[in-house]
């Protein structure tokens, strides 16, 4: 069926015997296979979906790895016939075990027909293995509906045993549901739209009461394949809470459009599984996508949307509104991501951390104040920066190991993964700027003083940045001539490096369009600190006093530079695996 759909085809045709141990044939009105092509068709790997690397970038149709027609050749007897329109005459191929038995000319319709007979004849084992014709009937008619139901505007029908059990025509989303899920659901169905320039969510989420004992009616299309996703399942469960009971499952039918690139669908062999970039902000998203439409539908009384603050926050993801909104979602690591796209999305993250923070708290309260941790709010901060205060406690009892680049503790709700690198850069940060707040810069002076030669035209701004440079720690002398002396640097900074130091630090502000004089020091810090060195083999105590040291920071999530710090593998997500 998926290969028909990439062909194309307007009409899809599906014909079992016996709940498909004697037959299983697709007939499509697709755009048919040269002689030629049908004979390749069947070798492994043999696909016509990539026609240069890029494609596999970007990979739209439902097929491309040419595995399909190759590894059903192989334990059913085959018989295709295909005919493009170019062609008067139509193929004829009857494969059996691998081996092409016939190939001839053959009059037939432009499109495929494509029978599997006798499936698992030459391997008894498997077809001892087949399940009751119950079952495997019903297998069928779920990998049905789920193909129909990603194109209605494909028409489909199936037939078992020579009965039509579904006629779909050709229609919408809605019509589709309803065609495949029964009448009753017509007006259980709550249409759901959200679109941004980053992903598209189309189709219906049900009523409360459409929700059911049994699962089954959870439909989730990403690029119009059906997955599944445990986490995405619970992201529109938990937007139900409080309206369905706990063990009913809610309908839903939504379709993702996303960028293929985002997705990885390549992860699972029947490619049921994928994997998101950013599969938490999906997760956000979705949810608040479900709520708003359950609160603008009235199925949530209007008394709770004011006070539900979840509801409230419905806009999980908006365009950043206030200017501190704006500051921030700028330095997030999400709108760095989203950049290319040209919007700035932007979530709150704040419940891990609360999470975090919560759990610290009732785990650890007697624990001594860190001293020097809470002092001194970096100026670069916006005031709208949530309040979090890690830094009570010096120590987790959580075990925390360093696995590659990675510091792994656990929370809460999850697996806490930090980046090591980058919490370096995060905490060295928040060190320069308290120094400098308590106007105590350290500086240590350079064995063999190095000079430093900036070209004529960034002199000015050069000379612009020595006194935040003095702040911070560099003790530069001038010696004219563009020419400057570098007397002592910061501590922490990889020694040796000062020039490509204060390099980097020129580079990055000649290319800021219109920087104020107050983003001077920030810039210098931030780029400061992406030169430290590669963190070398932590002793898991001090892989433990880094997060600690980090979870002290103002802003532990992101590195200056707006990165990711850390994320929680959320427990959920764990479950899903299994
Ligand atoms: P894939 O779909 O991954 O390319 P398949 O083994 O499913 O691999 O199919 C191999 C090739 O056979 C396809 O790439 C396509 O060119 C051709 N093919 C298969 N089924 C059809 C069909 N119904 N109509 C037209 N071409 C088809
Ligand atoms: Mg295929």
């Amino acid at each position: 069926m998926e290969n028909a759909i990439d062909a194309g085809a307007t009409d899809i045709r599906l014909f079992i015997k016996d709940a498909g141990r004697e037959l299983i044939q697709v007939v499509d009105n697709g755009k048919g296979m040269s002689p030629m092509d049908a004979r390749m068709s069947f070798e492994r790997h043999a696909t016509s979906k990539i026609r240069q690397i890029d494609d596999l970038f970007s990979i739209r149709t439902m097929g491309f790895r040419g595995e399909a027609l190759a590894s059903v050749a192989a334990v059913a007897r085959i018989e295709l016939k295909t005919r493009t329109s170019e062609d008067e005459a139509g193929t004829l191929l009857v494969i059996e075990g691998s081996e092409v038995k016939v190939q001839e000319p053959v009059a037939c319709n432009t499109g495929t027909v494509i029978s599997v007979k006798d499936l698992f004849y030459n391997v008894p084992a498997r077809r001892k293995f087949l399940k009751s014709n119950t079952v495997e009937y019903k297998h069928i008619v779920e990998e049905f509906s789920r193909v129909a139901m990603a194109y209605p505007h494909i028409s489909f029908s199936l037939h078992h045993n020579n009965a039509a059990q579904f006629q779909l025509p050709s229609g919408n989303l809605k019509t589709r549901i309803v065609d495949l899920l029964g009448s009753r659901v017509e007006k259980q169905l709550i249409p759901l739209q959200q679109e941004t320039e980053l992903l598209n969510i189309t189709g219906f989420i049900g009523k409360p009461e459409a929700a059911t004992r049994t699962r089954g009616n959870q439909y989730i299309f990403i690029n119009n394949r059906f997955i599944r996703n445990a986490y995405l399942n619970h992201a529109i469960v938990s937007a139900y809470e409080g309206l369905i009971d706990k063990t009913a499952f809610p309908l839903y039918v939504l379709c993702f459009d996303i960028d293929p690139q985002r997705v990885d669908v390549n992860v699972h062999p029947t490619k049921q599984e994928v994997k998101f970039d950013d599969d938490h902000i999906l997760y956000a998203y979705l949810q608040s996508a479900v709520k708003q439409v359950l609160a603008k539908n009235n199925v949530v009384p209007p008394i709770d949307f004011t006070l539900d603050e979840n509801i409230q926050q419905l806009d999980a993801i908006r365009l950043p509104q206030s200017p501190e909104q704006q500051m921030k979602a700028g330095s997030g690591y999400l709108q760095q991501s989203f950049r290319e796209k040209g919007k700035a999305f932007f979530i709150e993250k704040t419940d891990d951390f609360k999470q975090w923070q919560t759990q610290r708290s009732t785990f650890f309260p007697e624990m001594p104040e860190m001293p020097s941790a809470q002092q001194g709010t970096p100026s670069s901060v916006p005031e709208s920066a949530p309040a979090l205060s890690f830094g009570e406690e010096s120590h987790t009892q959580q075990p925390v190991i360093q696995w590659r680049e990675y510091l792994i503790g656990t929370v809460k709700s999850g697996l806490l993964l930090v980046h090591h690198r980058r919490a370096m850069e995060r905490i060295l940060y928040e060190r320069f700027v308290q120094r400098i707040a308590a106007e105590q810069p350290l500086s240590q002076k350079v064995l063999f003083p190095s000079t430093f030669q900036v070209v004529p035209q960034d002199a000015a701004l050069f000379e612009e940045l020595l006194p935040e440079l003095q702040q911070t720690g560099f003790d530069i002398q001038s010696l004219g001539q563009y020419t400057f002396a570098i007397n002592g640097v910061p501590p922490d900074l990889a020694a040796g490096d000062e020039q490509a130091v204060l390099e980097e630090i020129l580079e990055d502000l000649k290319h800021e369009s219109k920087l104020q004089k107050d983003k001077y020091r920030e810039a210098v810090l931030r780029t400061a600190v992406r030169r430290i060195p590669k963190p070398s083999v932590y002793h898991h105590e001090a892989a433990q006093a880094l997060i600690d040291e980090l979870f002290a920071c103002a802003h532990p999530e992101h590195t200056p530079s707006g990165k990711l710090v850390f994320t929680i593998f959320p427990k959920e997500k764990m479950d899903s695996f299994f």
